[in-house]
């Protein structure tokens, strides 16, 4: 019987393949670099084998990130952009990523100074407080009515 043997050489990453009747253990050297090692890794080699793969398994073994269908309403850590004081005296909080939606939405509109606007006129004038269930709609409505205001050109 003809053994067929698959050959890599560890130290030059030749390939070849050994047709006659041989062994593993009888072949003494690689055809290419003619080392004698050429079965055995290089013990740096090996060690940077032994660092690479429990970090490639967890790379390949690492779950996709969630992706949230929006940002988390409050991160306790983060501070919101802005708060404006609704009819109850609390403060309600603007976050950024809201700030970054309308801006986009409304790109005409200068956002920020509309909020500050709105935070200005609530703190001096309790009666325009707003419930803070309807705070948002109105802020909405608001930045809605300015966008329409510049698109038809009138100041
Ligand atoms: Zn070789």
């Amino acid at each position: 019987m003809t053994r067929r043997l698959n050959l890599e050489c560890l130290r030059c990453g030749h390939k070849w393949v050994a047709r006659r009747k041989r062994k593993k253990k009888d072949i003494r050297q690689c055809p290419k670099c003619k080392s004698a090692w050429w079965d055995t890794p290089r013990p740096n080699e090996s060690a940077f084998v032994q660092t690479e793969e429990p970090a490639l398994k967890a790379i390949v073994s690492e779950d996709p990130l969630p992706i949230p269908d929006k940002p988390p309403e409050a991160p306790p850590a983060v501070k919101p952009a802005i708060s404006i004081i609704d009819s109850s005296g609390r403060l309600y909080p603007v976050w950024q990523w809201q700030i970054d939606e309308w801006s986009f939405r409304y790109p005409e509109v200068d956002v920020m100074y509309q909020l500050q606007m709105i935070k200005s006129i609530s703190a001096s004038k309790p009666a325009k407080r707003k419930d803070a269930k309807e705070l948002l709609r109105f802020i909405e409505s608001k930045l809605e009515q300015r966008a329409e205001v510049l698109k038809g050109g009138v100041l």
